[in-house]
């Protein structure tokens, strides 16, 4: 049995709005990854199963090891087919925010959802949501929106309208922001609900593989020639690893071939924080990720340099300037973190 993490009332309320709607939108985070993708596609084939009209809308691409997902070639993009879009959205009955606590963080299709009169609902698992929906369901103790997704819908009795397809979904978000459950997944539910998910008749072992195991030969070389540059700095405790626009051309770097790298200098023993540094191709800016293992806050990091935040053990942010700047900026916070870093715990 699973614990009644999500607020009875808002389930009731939910259920209410579903039972009324026909058109329903659901929405995910700019750079979608596979908890964006996965709860929303998980949702999606729910609605479907209850004959709603439903469409997956995000603001850009998602990376190619996500397109085996059943469903994923009706998600909408934002940035191709913004008319669509917006008449998707102005026209909803219902939407529902997945993955995300902040309006900016579905970049330009903000305006339309603030602007549309639909009923909207968060389902999220990010510290601090921004009130722009009239239901919160928000639990950052929960490690990914597709287990609030799973969780939702079993709680308004739907546990038999779960598809293979669906469960496909919703476990590739569970999956993935566990890191393969190796991090925040320490909730005995979770194996509860793996369980569940089996009796769908899900492969988790091929999903695996379909995810992680699916990389081109020229990311497992650019992969190579990051780590053969990382700086490690071992009185943080710490490492630096880094991707110029420069590099991405020798590598042929496509869109999402550095997914990962920025937790593999945690592989190093007394290592507990890590940082990856990328141009960005399109905006003049580089694009930081962090990790941390325990208890070192990396959102707080995050926040105080990188004009970003996330969670305690995964977040990121955005620096305009240089690579070297970048590079000085995060020395200096190592310096000012360094009590932190050198903590037990
Ligand atoms: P990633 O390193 O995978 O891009 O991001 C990890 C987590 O950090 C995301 O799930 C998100 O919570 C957070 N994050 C990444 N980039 C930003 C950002 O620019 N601003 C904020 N507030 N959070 C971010
Ligand atoms: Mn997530």
């Amino acid at each position: 049995m699973l614990t009644k993490v999500i607020e009875q009332s808002k389930i009731e309320h939910f259920a209410k709005w579903l039972e009324r709607a026909e058109k329903i939108v659901i929405v995910s985070h700019v750079g979608p990854d596979g908890d964006a993708i996965g709860s929303s596609l998980g949702l999606w084939h729910f609605l479907n199963s209850q004959d709603k009209t439903a469409n997956v809308i995000v603001p850009n691409a998602f990376p190619d090891f996500l397109k085996w997902m059943p469903g994923s070639k009706d998600v909408l993009l934002y940035d191709r087919y913004k008319e669509f879009a917006d008449q998707l959205i102005a026209e909803a009955d219902v939407i529902c925010c997945l993955d995300f606590n902040a309006i900016h963080r579905i970049d330009a299709m903000g305006d339309a959802v603030l602007a549309s009169p639909a009923r909207k609902i968060l389902i999220d698992h990010h510290l601090h949501p921004e009130e722009f929906c009239k239901i919160i369901i928000s639990h950052p103790e929960i490690s990914s929106t597709s287990e609030l997704v799973f969780r939702l819908i079993c709680r308004m009795g739907y546990f038999g309208d779960i598809s293979k397809e669906g469960a496909e979904c919703i476990y590739t978000g569970m999956m993935t922001d566990t890191g393969g459950f190796t991090y925040n997944s320490n909730n005995r539910e979770i194996y509860f609900i793996i369980s569940e998910l089996l009796s769908k008749g899900i492969d988790k072992d091929d999903i695996y593989r379909k995810v992680y195991n699916t990389y081109s030969e020229s990311r497992l070389r650019l992969m190579g020639h990051v780590l053969s540059q990382m700086k490690v700095y071992p009185d943080h405790h710490a490492a630096l690893i880094s991707l110029t626009k420069k590099e991405q051309g020798q590598f042929d770097y496509i869109r999402g071939d550095s997914e990962g790298f920025v937790n593999i200098p945690l592989s190093i023993k007394g290592v507990i924080f890590s940082c990856f540094l990328r141009e960005d191709t399109e905006k003049p800016m580089i694009k930081i990720s962090l990790r941390s293992v325990g208890t070192f806050p990396c959102n707080r990091l995050a926040a105080e340099f990188f004009n970003g935040g996330g969670h305690l053990n995964a977040s990121g942010g955005e620096f305009y300037g240089t690579m070297e700047e970048a590079r000085k900026v995060f020395e200096q916070a190592l310096e000012k973190y360094r009590p932190l870093l050198n903590a037990k715990g």
